[in-house]
Order: structure tokens, then sequence, then C-alpha cells
């Protein structure tokens, strides 16, 4: 299926590694000019040369920064003159017990995971709309819709975004207008981040990497670890032309964990 997405751009956060690079790939393969920005630039370089590879037709810039600062957001907006397309993403915030977490560590993780996200929107959302196309994607967590304890930051600061999204997704004069904002909610995927936290998981119970991840699977219908290029598929999709009619939507991508019916 052709997307319909050739010459576009696309502004994509956190994206050297893991998840936000699957979403750059898949864009990238589509004929769409991405910019993507990580804190170190030298992976952030060597994702670029991956994406260039891609489509030699498209122009891949590089952004290096936090973007979770006012400085690291302006760089990347500065990098990219028409955002037709934004994928948001950060890193996520560290587990442990509310009990020990100070109002330092909860405004971090706001500022990363719900205010980064919605200050992006905010300066490219309404260009979106003049031009009559845009498509933004945030990168959440199942643990939206299935809270896990230990992720407490994660769990208050993404449903924060998740109720602001759920909103604006759906003034008339954003989707009207062709705009369409949606939350894609992975599971657990094979990304630097679920091998880095599942190896600090293993030392600490004195277990292999493997036997951990054999038991977070137990819970996964489909078996396996997802991979971030099925995850850059799903996103490619939903900033398709095909999908305008898609908007204020959270898509759980979990190889069928979540148990519910819907
Ligand atoms: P990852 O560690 O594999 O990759 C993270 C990428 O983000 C890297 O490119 C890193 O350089 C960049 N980055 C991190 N913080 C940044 C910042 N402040 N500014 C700019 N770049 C930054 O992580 P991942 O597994 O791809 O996770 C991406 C997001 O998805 C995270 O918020 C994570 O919590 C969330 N998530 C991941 C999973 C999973 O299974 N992998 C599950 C649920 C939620």
């Amino acid at each position: 299926m052709d997307l319909g997405l050739q010459g576009r751009w696309a502004l994509v956060c956190a994206a050297s590694k893991g998840l936000g690079k699957g979403c750059a790939k898949a864009l990238a393969a589509e004929g769409v000019n991405v910019v993507v920005t990580a804190r170190g630039a030298e992976v952030l370089e060597a994702t670029a040369a991956e994406l260039r590879a891609l489509d030699r037709s498209i122009q891949v810039k590089t952004v290096a920064g936090d973007i979770t600062t006012p400085e690291g957001r302006a760089a990347a907006l500065a990098a990219c003159s028409q955002v037709d397309i934004l994928v948001n993403n950060a890193g996520g915030p560290p587990p442990g017990d509310f009990r020990d977490w100070s109002r330092e560590d909860w405004i971090k993780a706001v500022d990363a995971n719900m205010l980064t996200p919605i200050e992006l929107i905010k300066a490219t959302v309404d260009g979106m709309a003049e031009r009559g196309f845009g498509r933004i994607v945030n990168i959440t967590s199942g643990a939206v819709k299935a809270p896990i304890d230990v992720l407490g930051l994660s769990n208050g600061a993404r449903s924060g975004l998740t109720g602001f999204v759920a909103g604006v997704a759906r003034q008339r004069r954003l989707a009207a207008r062709n705009v369409t904002i949606n939350n894609l909610l992975p599971g657990v995927f094979d990304t630097d981040r679920i091998r880095t936290t599942t190896r600090a998981q293993a030392q600490k119970a004195g277990k292999s990497e493997d036997e951990l991840i054999t038991a977070r699977l137990a819970s996964v219908p489909a078996g396996r670890l997802g991979t971030p290029d099925e995850f850059g598929a799903i996103c490619a999709f939903l900033c398709s032309a095909h999908a305008s009619y898609l908007t204020g939507q959270n898509i759980l991508l979990d190889g069928g964990a979540f148990p519910g019916t819907f």
C-alpha cells in the first residue's frame, strides 16, 4: 500500500534507537524527509546514515540535544521548517516506589512525558491545520491502560498527556482540517531500554536475562517481544494519507497482553 507520504517532513523525537528509530525508518522508507533527534550525536549520526540508505531521494537532518528542554525543542523545530508529521518520544522515567519520589522527580517525569509533547503539539498543530494535513503520534506506554505499580511516574505523567490529547484531538479546527493526534501504547518491545532494565533486574535477582524475559513473556499471548520495525510500520500507517478519520485514539501494541475485550 502506498501511504501517500512522499515529500512530507517529519520530526521524530528521541529517534537514534528503539521505538523512535523504528518510526523514523518506516517513515523514511515511505519517502518522508526526516529530522531525527537524540541526546548523543554519535549514535544519532549512525542512525541518520541508515535512514539515508533507505531512500536516497529524502533529506535526513539530525539534531543532537535533550528534547525535554526548551533549547532542545527549539533546535528540533528550527531544523524542520514544515512539520507535517510529529512523533513525540523521550526516555521514560525510572521505576521505583512513590514513597521515595520527590517533587523534583515528579516534575522531571511530567516535563519529559507530558509537557514536552504538549509544547511540541502547540508549536506545530496550527500550521498543520492551515496546510490541511498533519499527523501527530505520541509514543506513550501500555502502562497508561494497565498501570504498572513500579512505573508510577510513567503511569501518572503519561495519563496526563493522554487526557490532554483526548480533548485536543477532537477540536473541530484540527480534525476537520485533516490533522490527527493519536497515541501508540507499546507493551514489551525489544529495545535497549528493555535490555538494560532487564539486565539490572536479572543481576539483582541472581537470574539470567533470558530467564527474566521468558517470565515476562508468560503474559504475552504473542510469545515474543515486539520489534521496533513493526512498531514503526504502525506509526507510519497512522501518519498515512489513509488514516485521516482515525484521531484521538490509544492504540495498544502489546502482542495481546492486555486481557480486556476493549
Ligand atoms: P530506548 O532506550 O531504546 O531509546 C530511547 C531513544 O530516545 C534513544 O534514541 C535516546 O537517545 C533517546 N532519548 C532519550 N531521552 C531523550 C531526551 N530527553 N531527548 C532526546 N532524546 C532522548 O527506548 P525505547 O524502548 O525505544 O523507549 C521509547 C519510549 O517508549 C520511552 O519513553 C519508554 O519508556 C517507552 N516505552 C517503551 C517500551 C518498550 O518495551 N521498549 C514499553 C513501554 C513504553
